[in-house]
């Protein structure tokens, strides 16, 4: 079951500029930053309430988020649900005809267990499903 937002990830070209301006706007002192090689971006995060704000960079011009900026440009990326079991998730969702990005859960940021929606299957809504391992 999807039970709460987890986090919002926000595309952006420079992590240092960009983690540096949501510091000044919501005071953070304490931003989170790792790489997640699998998924070839570098994020830097913080909380606001029970909800993560992730900035996510790319590594390299083959990453996801860079193509997404060549396409879109920098902004909001996706919205990610916590589930207890992303497998099962992705198993009954594809069942009922939506598509997926990931067919199984991946490593991602904070040590947790991640897979994406296809964007097509809703409404253009990039969505991740994720779990705590
Ligand atoms: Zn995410």
């Amino acid at each position: 079951m999807l039970k709460s937002i987890n986090h919002i990830g926000i595309a952006v070209k420079d992590l240092d500029v960009s983690s540096a301006l949501f510091s000044k706007i919501f005071k953070v002192d304490n931003m989170h930053f790792e790489t997640v090689v699998e998924q070839k971006v570098k994020v830097a995060s913080f909380k606001i309430g029970d909800v993560l704000i992730e900035l996510t960079a790319p590594t390299d011009d083959s990453s996801p988020i860079a193509k997404f900026i060549e396409k879109k440009g920098e902004g909001i990326h996706h919205i990610a649900f916590e589930s207890d079991n992303v497998n099962e998730e992705l198993n009954e969702l594809s069942e009922q005809g939506i598509q997926l990005i990931n067919n199984q859960a991946q490593p991602g940021a904070h040590d947790m267990l991640i897979a994406f929606l296809h964007p097509k299957s809703t409404n253009g809504v990039l969505m991740e499903l994720c779990q705590n391992k």
